[in-house]
């Protein structure tokens, strides 16, 4: 559809009730069915909502109360009330707020399908002590106002001054209205919303044309204020979402403020931040009608999913600022692909389906959901992904928690809103979108409504059975999306492909006849006047796929992934030779089966088939021994404790990351690193590396600068060495890590101490190099290098070897 017709189209006007008035609003031409209509029962979605409602959710508010978010409320209330909090801890972050929002919003909709009284008042109490921590013009940030005097170091001299840098002000509020609005429509108390319009309304009168002007350094404040429009009528919260976004421009990429939105063409900085920003722009189109917001965000579009995206559907590829990378840098061991950029860019997949009716955003939407979102919670719903790498050497985990925990209550919020994806409406059309055992009843125009039960095993089979019950006889087109896997497309613009092709093609019925009919927009349309207990049939098969990337993907070339149905798979080392799948090649003709397994990792299909793995023998050769390759559906990887993981296979031993052998002592060391370092198994893991901007598993110290650190190997028994190297890890380009100011080898002595081994070699600092040291042998079982960081950056550590 052009941009032209599809606002004609928005002009359909969406009723739209206030307490006090019925006003009438532009909005998406198509709306979503309300999560609250929709009831999953099946095996796949009903037990993760279930654990995300008895597990997550309580946990999440028992680990807000732990450290401290709740805490920040109450202390910025006795701020309020004139008692002196002086020595009260700070929030750790400007942005720890939101953690509650955020969980508060997950309760809501839990509450809402699943009423639980205990929650609910403890819910109502946390309302209230957020109510207690506003200030009395509506002013509502714990950082600040907890010690007025000195807020926290982001957060600036005076409110909203430094807002585009660090202070989060506005990110906090986007939280808060996004809660709000949500508590509103699923408890029904307007206790959250009332807060939360004090505080919009001090916006509004701050900003605006005439007024201050800003945008938010982290973006969300735009959703957050499109919703608060729809829920209360209140023009100028849209109007000044709007003018939020216009004002960027003129500072960094890292927050989308490079050039004014409307000029931006490309996926570029704080992956999370774009995609909100994204998500807010498609709200902004679709309730202002206006079309250049949506050829700027098809623009990007593009560019991010034929560019920039992950086979997992992750998006924003390098730890250096959170970023996107350059088009088709998709390093899969240094992935970033936060969870929360996962969900964010569900949220703006969503709206670009709602624009268009396209359901190729619905093919990104569900490849994210079930891939690279899902990765982000650990099966048990008490373990988190920040980072989803699409490879490890086996030493990364999920976290109970992090300092900065956005992603466990992202996770919170979205899953328990899955219901709200299955199905869009648009006049009198039912876009049938996810494949989700369920019944929904959904309204329809003229106060009628059609029931729609789905019947399928979905993920794991194509088969769906769907009967549909109108409230009366009437004539409705039902949309069923043709996933892009069903027709040969592996992603909308051809990032990826398959390899081969399947020579199977999807198959629907209607009360037991076939339906003929070409697609429209990706959708079978079955538009006939529907009676009740007819039954569509509907037939997606799903054989094993291999997937391949664009060559301009470095990181893929000469490799294969898995996939099946939306499900893409990894190979996992516990569930193969040697607990090791680094060393595997895969045929690209080997033929994989499933395995249906119903009592591992909650009920998965696994797959099976023939791999080579290779060796170097000492003398340089390569071993080639047939294995059994197992793989498993990468949403489920990290279950069943650490060992290696990859998504994409190399198909020749050059691209294998060939292991010796003969494994050198040095690998076996147990590894101990200072301050606060990520992955410090990876210092020994044999990786081979040629850049110190490699990608691979690498520890670091950011965003620690400046301190000296030390990396100890400890070994069971002693051990002799005479000489050692260090590959240094520098990002230099994207990210604050440098090779160090200087660095010095030392061992425990007998009397404990740490001794300085003699050398004459000098301590190398290079790049893209084994900075080697000989010394005169020692015998000990504990070794260490102490390193300085230079003054104003971080460092990290690719590989220390030591023989
Ligand atoms: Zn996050």
């Amino acid at each position: 559809m052009t941009t032209v017709a599809l606002l004609a189209a928005a002009w359909t006007l969406i009723p739209h009730s206030t307490e006090h008035t019925v006003v009438t609003m532009r909005d998406y031409p198509i709306q979503p069915v309300p999560f609250t209509a929709v009831k999953i029962d099946d095996a796949f979605w009903k037990p993760r909502i279930e654990t995300n409602r008895t597990v997550t959710i309580p946990y999440a508010f028992q680990q807000c109360e732990e450290h401290g978010r709740v805490k920040s409320f109450e202390y910025a209330a006795q701020q309020l009330q004139g008692q002196d909090p002086t020595g009260k801890p700070m929030p750790v972050y400007p942005f720890d707020d939101t953690d509650i929002y955020k969980t508060i919003e997950g309760a809501s909709y839990s509450l809402n399908v699943h009423p639980d009284k205990k929650l609910e008042d403890y819910v109502d109490l946390l309302i209230a002590k957020i109510g207690a921590a506003q200030e009395p013009d509506g002013y509502l940030y714990t950082a600040r106002t907890i010690n007025p005097k000195k807020p926290h170091e982001w957060s600036g001299a005076e409110r909203w001054v430094n807002e585009e840098e660090q202070s989060h002000e506005l990110y906090n509020l986007g939280h808060l209205y996004e809660a709000a609005v949500a508590h509103h429509q699923a408890t029904g108390k307007k206790t959250l919303l009332d807060i939360a319009v004090k505080t919009a309304d001090l916006l509004v009168k701050t900003f605006g044309p005439g007024k201050r002007k800003i945008w938010p350094g982290h973006e969300i404040i735009e959703t957050g204020l499109a919703k608060m429009y729809r829920e209360t009528g209140k023009r100028e919260y849209l109007e000044l979402a709007q003018f939020m976004i216009e004002c960027r421009g003129g500072k960094g990429e890292y927050w989308q403020a490079h050039k004014p939105v409307l000029e931006q063409d490309e996926a570029v900085g704080h992956a999370v931040r774009a995609a909100y920003l994204y998500a807010g722009v498609a709200d902004v189109a679709a309730l202002t009608g206006q079309p250049q917001y949506i050829e700027t965000i098809d623009k990007i579009w593009h560019n991010a999913v034929e560019k920039k995206l992950y086979i997992t559907g992750g998006i924003g590829a390098t730890g250096g600022g959170e970023a996107f990378g350059a088009n088709f840098d998709l390093p899969n061991q240094s992935a970033y692909a936060e969870t929360c950029a996962a969900i964010a860019n569900d949220y703006w997949n969503q709206r670009q389906f709602l624009l268009h009716g396209d359901a190729k955003y619905v093919d990104v939407f569900e490849r994210t959901l079930y891939n690279g979102m899902l990765s982000g919670v650990g099966l048990e719903g008490k373990s988190f992904f920040y980072a989803n790498p699409l490879a490890t050497s086996g030493h990364y985990k999920r976290s109970p928690w992090f300092a900065c925990s956005c992603c466990p209550t992202n996770v919170v919020r979205f899953i328990a809103s899955v219901p709200g994806y299955v199905y869009g409406v648009r006049e009198s059309d039912l876009f049938v979108n996810l494949y989700v055992g369920s019944t929904a009843e959904v309204k329809m125009p003229k106060g009628r409504t059609l029931r729609v039960k789905q019947e399928t095993q979905y993920p794991w089979d194509g088969k769906v059975t769907l009967t549909v019950d109108p409230s009366t006889k009437k004539k409705y087109a039902v949309r069923l999306r043709i996933p892009g896997w069903a027709r040969e497309e592996a992603s909308p613009g051809g990032l990826y492909s398959f390899a081969d092709k399947s020579g199977k093609t999807y198959s629907a019925k209607l009360n037991g006849k076939a339906i003929k009919g070409t697609l429209k927009d990706g959708y079978l349309v079955v538009d006939r006047v529907w009676s009740k207990g007819d039954k569509v049939e509907l037939d997606l098969p799903m054989p094993v796929r291999k997937v391949v990337a664009r060559d301009e993907v470095q990181a893929n070339r000469d490799r294969i992934a898995f996939q099946r149905g939306p499900i893409v798979y990894c190979a996992e080392g516990i569930d193969n030779p040697n607990r090791e799948v680094r060393d595997l090649v895969v045929a690209k003709g080997a033929e994989f089966k499933t395995v249906s397994e119903p009592d591992t990792l909650k009920g998965i299909v696994a797959l099976t088939g023939k791999a080579d793995r290779v060796l170097r023998n000492e003398d340089g050769s390569i071993d080639r021994t047939p294995v059994t390759l197992k793989l498993i559906p990468y949403c489920t990887w990290d279950n069943r404790g650490m060992s290696p993981m990859a998504v994409w296979l190399p198909t020749t031993p050059e691209g294998a990351h060939v292991l010796p052998k003969v494994r050198p002592v040095y690998s076996t060391a147990k590894v101990s690193v200072s301050g606060r370092p990520t992955r410090p198994d990876a210092v020994n893991d044999l990786k081979s590396v040629k850049r110190s901007r490699d990608e691979g598993d690498f520890m670091h110290w950011w965003p620690t600068k400046g301190t000296t650190e030390t990396v100890t190997y400890t070994f069971e028994k002693p051990q002799t060495f005479k000489s050692s190297g260090v590959f240094w890890f520098d990002d230099t380009g994207v990210g604050e890590c440098r090779v160090p100011a200087s660095w010095k080898l030392l061992y425990k002595a007998p009397d404990g101490s740490w001794q300085p081994v003699k050398t004459a070699s000098s301590y190398g600092v290079g790049l893209d190099t084994m900075n080697n040291v000989s010394f005169e042998p020692v015998t000990a079982t504990a070794f260490r290098i102490e390193v300085s960081l230079q003054k104003n950056w971080s460092a990290g550590i690719q590989q220390w070897v030591l023989e």
